[in-house]
């Protein structure tokens, strides 16, 4: 038996809002077996199986009753080339941002509008990871997890993942599903996607009038750089709310009051930006203790030091009922909340 076990185990470095909890029971698995070993032991244990990767999409609000399984399993590799359509793969431990610059330095576009998103590989399928107009659906060839009720491993495919807007099969079935490996489809002559948010102006701010991917990776750095918080200096998991989905009539009736609402067509719905309904109630930059909305970028909440899961919850919840009281909108929590 190779799984090390730890018993009352901190969890403070291990989640990037660094909120100081700790789980009953800890290993690390950096394959199959000992993924199967810690199966094994939580059932023993009587105990629930929490996965984790980079631990940078979600908050604990409590110390965790369960064994905490973080997946350590590194490695990355092409496993086919016609010399234009190149798929490649890595370990569910694999840290993602490294994985997106080996892409890049393989020649290989696809990945680049996902640039320095933190976690891990194996962790991106579960919330479909999505950034700049990709989503990891885009891109994903085919991945290989074990399938908890079972035991059995199961090669997906990008159908079979049920993606949707940062959602899968995944999140919905979060204790079902372990994923081992991940496939991604890249390219030697990607289709670059420039249309979103502000990457052209960004590139253009850089000088590149052909871009490359790596261009279009360095711009894509560049901007995030400037508005979100790195979590190594200021705790926090990104956007702690999904972007509302509304219907036409109440987007309309919204930007009669509110003309510079920014909506964007999503199918029959319209899509609201939730960033700016919170900054238009007020939040942004505000601060109850450590708990707070960060100043440059109001969908992300941040730790300034101390706050606990719960104060920062309690935060998330009165942003939820202010946004619901003003403008009618339901704001979805997008992290895992423990
Ligand atoms: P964790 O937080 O460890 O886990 C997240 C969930 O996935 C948990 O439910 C966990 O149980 C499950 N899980 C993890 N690994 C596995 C596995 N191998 N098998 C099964 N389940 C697993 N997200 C975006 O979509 N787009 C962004 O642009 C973006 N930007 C961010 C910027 C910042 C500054 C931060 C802090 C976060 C951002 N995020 C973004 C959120 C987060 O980085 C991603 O969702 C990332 O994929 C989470 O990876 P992780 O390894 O940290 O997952
Ligand atoms: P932004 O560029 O200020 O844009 C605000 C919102 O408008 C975004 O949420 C984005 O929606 C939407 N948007 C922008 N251009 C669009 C277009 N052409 N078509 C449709 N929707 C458009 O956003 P930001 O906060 O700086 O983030 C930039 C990107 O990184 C976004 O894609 C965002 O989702 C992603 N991001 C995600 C997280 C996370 O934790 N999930 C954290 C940081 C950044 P979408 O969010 O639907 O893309």
């Amino acid at each position: 038996m190779s799984l090390q076990l730890s018993q009352d185990h901190s969890l403070q470095h291990l989640n990037t809002f660094g909120v100081s909890v700790k789980a009953n029971w800890y290993a690390e698995a950096a394959d199959e077996a000992e993924v199967r070993e810690a199966l094994a032991a939580a059932s023993q244990l009587q105990l629930p199986l929490l996965v984790l990767g980079g631990g940078s999409n979600l908050l604990l609000t409590r110390d965790v009753e369960a064994l905490v399984l973080r997946m350590t399993g590194q490695g990355r590799r092409i496993v086919s080339d016609d010399g234009v359509q190149v798929v490649v793969e890595a370990e569910a431990g694999e840290p993602w941002h490294p994985f997106v610059q080996w892409t890049l330095q393989q020649g290989l576009g696809g990945l680049e509008n996902l640039s320095l998103i933190p976690g891990t590989v194996g962790a991106a399928p579960v919330q479909n990871v999505g950034a700049y107009g990709v989503e990891t659906g885009d891109v994903l060839h085919s991945l290989l997890a074990l399938h908890r009720p079972s035991g059995e491993l199961r090669e997906m495919t990008a159908a079979d993942c049920q993606f949707a807007y940062r959602d899968s099969l995944f999140k919905r079935e979060a204790r079902s599903w372990v994923i081992l490996r991940v496939r991604f489809a890249l390219s030697r002559q990607p289709q670059l996607k420039l249309d979103y948010g502000p990457v052209r102006q960004q590139l253009a701010s850089m000088g590149v009038e052909q871009p490359t991917a790596q261009d279009v990776s360095r711009a894509v750095c560049a901007t995030r750089s400037e508005k979100l918080p790195d979590p190594a200096l200021l705790g926090n998991a990104g956007s702690f709310f999904k972007n509302p989905l509304v219907s036409q009539q109440q987007a309309e009736a919204l930007r009669q009051q509110y003309p510079d609402l920014v909506c964007y067509p999503a199918g029959e719905q319209v899509k609201l930006a939730a960033g700016q309904l919170i900054d238009k109630a007020g939040w942004k930059g505000h601060r109850a203790g450590d708990a707070g909305v960060h100043a440059l970028q109001a969908l992300v909440l941040v730790n300034y030091g101390r706050a606990s899961g719960s104060e920062l919850l309690a935060l998330a919840r009165r942003i939820q009922a202010d946004i619901r009281e003003r403008f009618g909108v339901e704001l979805e929590i997008e992290p895992l909340v423990y």
